[in-house]
């Protein structure tokens, strides 16, 4: 290749820089490519494929100067979605440019979602905020009613919690993002953070007389943050409670099958239409936002719960009919973890469930 204009000491530089490397001559010939630029199909048989990319290094030369912009091209595997980079054409003395090019698609797509959650909380937050200040309007108003004094001020309160809750659960949401409970995880047992996850649960359910059964045989480790884990079942555990009739049951099951633990939570409530299924999942979104604004539903619990599963390497999955009720079921990896008393187990002496828990009456 042609390169005799350009002391080798730069040729070896450029060939030991990481990522998108390339190097052009006033011509437009590449005459040295890092392996990442031939995988992304930028360089083909000696020529920048980009129009936009040629562009900023013929730029370069002919203004002897640094140069640098962003494109987006498409991507050259089956893998959907543009690839946004950044590129750096750096002037090298004899007629030479050398292409930096860094990978800004990861970047931009969080930059993006993070952009739509604020436009969206900012949004959310709107409506209790209003709530509260035409209530305090009323309130002021009816000074001299006692009786109206009263119902004002219990509404405050209740969009006052409303606001507490939806702020509560941006905080979950945007730590959840941030956070790789794999990275330092601890050894959670199942059983217990279930156990306590009913217990935060069994008052909403007890006023509604809702009776919550468990079927929970034997151990169930897992590896992550038993926080995290904790709040995706109490927000599940709540939402079957919010959306079921009083009188009726829910049902908790854990099952193991090959590496995988499984928590259903299934309920007999009013159940979601199948056009919905596939939405419910994302933040902000209700099926029926007049229904969820009476349980005091922020649209973000499962949300919160799909964020929890994937950051623990596992899943949600929702089965649900409308009028008869929906199940969902958490699928987490699992571990097999030591148990203090083993032998109790080998003996056979495992809490064989199961077992139920009538909270209801
Ligand atoms: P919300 O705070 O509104 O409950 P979620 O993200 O937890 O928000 O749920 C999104 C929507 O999915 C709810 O508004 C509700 O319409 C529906 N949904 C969730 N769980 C159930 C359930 N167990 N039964 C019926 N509908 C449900």
């Amino acid at each position: 290749m042609e390169s005799g204009g350009l002391d080798k000491r730069t040729l070896t530089l450029l060939g030991a820089l990481p990522g998108v490397v390339i190097l052009v001559n006033a011509k437009g010939v590449v005459l040295q490519a890092s392996d990442e630029a031939t995988t992304l199909r930028l360089v083909r048989r000696g020529i920048i494929t980009s129009v936009e990319v040629a562009d900023t290094a013929a730029k370069c030369v002919a203004s002897k100067r640094t140069s640098a912009t962003e494109v987006s091209l498409v991507r050259p595997s089956k893998r959907r979605g543009n690839l946004d980079l950044r590129v750096r054409a750096i002037y090298l003395p004899g007629g030479y440019a050398a292409l930096l090019l860094d990978d800004l698609t990861e970047e931009n797509r969080l930059t993006a979602i993070r952009r739509d959650f604020v436009a969206n909380v900012g949004h959310e937050l709107k409506t209790p905020v209003g709530a509260i200040s035409l209530l305090a309007e009323a309130l002021e108003a009816a000074s001299d009613d006692p009786e109206s004094v009263q119902h004002f001020a219990n509404r405050m309160k209740l969009e006052a919690e409303r606001l507490a809750s939806l702020i509560n659960d941006v905080i979950d949401l945007s730590r959840l993002q941030g956070e790789d409970p794999l990275s330092d995880p601890e050894t959670i047992d199942l059983n217990v953070v279930l156990e306590s996850a009913i217990d935060t649960i069994s008052s909403a359910a007890h006023a509604k007389r809702i009776t919550i059964v468990t079927s929970c045989e034997g151990d169930h480790f897992i590896e992550g943050d038993a926080d995290q884990v904790s709040t995706a079942l109490i927000n599940l555990l709540n939402n079957a409670v919010a959306y079921s009739e009083p009188n009726t049951r829910v049902a908790v099951a854990v099952r193991v099958s090959d590496e995988m633990i499984n928590v259903d939570v299934k309920d007999q409530g009013i159940g979601i239409p199948e056009a919905e299924l596939s939405r419910i999942f994302e933040r902000f979104y209700r099926v029926d936002s007049a229904r969820s604004r009476v349980t005091g539903g922020t649209g973000l619990g499962l949300a919160i719960v799909r964020n929890v599963c994937s950051n623990h390497g596992g899943d949600i999955f929702v089965w649900s009919v409308e009028g008869e009720g929906s199940t969902f079921t958490m699928s987490l990896p699992r571990i097999v973890a030591a148990r203090p008393d083993a032998d109790s187990a080998e003996a056979g002496l495992v809490d064989a469930t199961p077992r139920e828990v009538d909270r209801g009456t």
